[in-house]
């Protein structure tokens, strides 16, 4: 008899947030320009055999820097969960732009998990030209170049069981090396899409995000993201505000700074005009 996957509990936190615009949030601009502000998450997979932090934000300094509006760390917050960073022993990182890897350091017992082709991006050539470059920080790029060399880093190629039922899945397109996680909950595969589908409306319209390396790639992504989960609503994209609005809260006091991606949406899927352009 087979043993059934483990089923996980998901959590997203969101941990900054920006004002914006949509003609910055899909390539060609937007016919209907208009606010579209942007939320910064980093996401929790809590099962048997431990918790799973999966892209480990930006901090405080770096939030100035950038000027982003910061809300809480995501390492502190961890603790909102009953969970410490010293405790955590597998960090899934989906790529190394700045937002996703940046607290990395909080982490002193974990080893990281990323595709080996996102390192060879982020240490290549193309980091001289600062549209692409910009998007990583040097010193977090460095910071991994030496945990790498404690024996910290599993680089993986293609997609890899992290444990069972949580597995990373190629998405390239924005880096040259993002993936996507997929993780079993009770409601079945959950797939944290990360920046393979910045927004719903990305995705639902075949539209991509305006930081991309290979536009093709990014759309064919969108295909990766719809063969993993079972229906749509299992996807979540990597930076789209109304993940908060869409699923339930971790307890009333976290409404609008945790919620459970384990459980069903207690909202509609958004809509947009039309059907998805192909
Ligand atoms: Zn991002």
């Amino acid at each position: 008899m087979q043993t059934p996957l483990p089923e996980y509990e998901i959590y997203a936190i969101r941990y900054a947030t920006r004002e914006g615009f949509r003609r910055d949030n899909f390539i060609g601009g937007d016919a209907h320009d208009g606010p579209m502000p942007m939320d910064y998450y980093s996401w929790v997979a809590v099962g048997s055999t431990g918790a799973y932090v999966i892209d480990t934000g930006f901090t405080a300094e770096m939030a100035r820097e950038r000027k982003r509006s910061f809300l809480r760390c995501p390492v502190d917050s961890l603790a909102l969960l009953g969970l410490e960073a010293a405790a955590v022993r597998d960090v899934i990182l989906t790529h190394l732009h700045y937002d996703h890897v940046g607290n990395f350091h909080k982490f002193p017992n974990a080893r990281f998990h990323l595709q080996e082709r996102e390192m060879a991006y982020a240490t290549g050539k193309y980091m001289r030209y600062p549209r692409i470059g910009h998007s990583y920080h040097v010193e977090d790029v460095v910071g991994l170049v030496r945990l790498n060399f404690k024996g910290r880093l599993e680089m993986h190629q293609g997609e890899v069981e992290i444990a069972p039922g949580l597995t990373v899945h190629p998405t390239h397109g924005h880096s040259d090396g993002l993936q996507s996680v997929r993780i079993h909950s009770k409601r079945g595969w959950v797939v944290l899409a990360s920046d393979a589908t910045h927004y719903y409306e990305n995705m639902a319209t075949n539209r991509p995000f305006t930081t991309a390396l290979h536009v093709g790639q990014m759309l064919d992504a969108y295909r990766t993201l719809e063969r993993l989960a079972p229906t749509p609503r299992h996807i979540v994209p990597g930076h789209d505000p109304y993940v908060m609005q869409e699923y339930p809260a971790a307890s009333p006091a976290l409404a609008n700074v945790v919620v459970r991606l384990d459980l069903e949406p207690i909202h509609p899927a958004l809509r947009f005009g039309g059907p998805a352009r192909h």
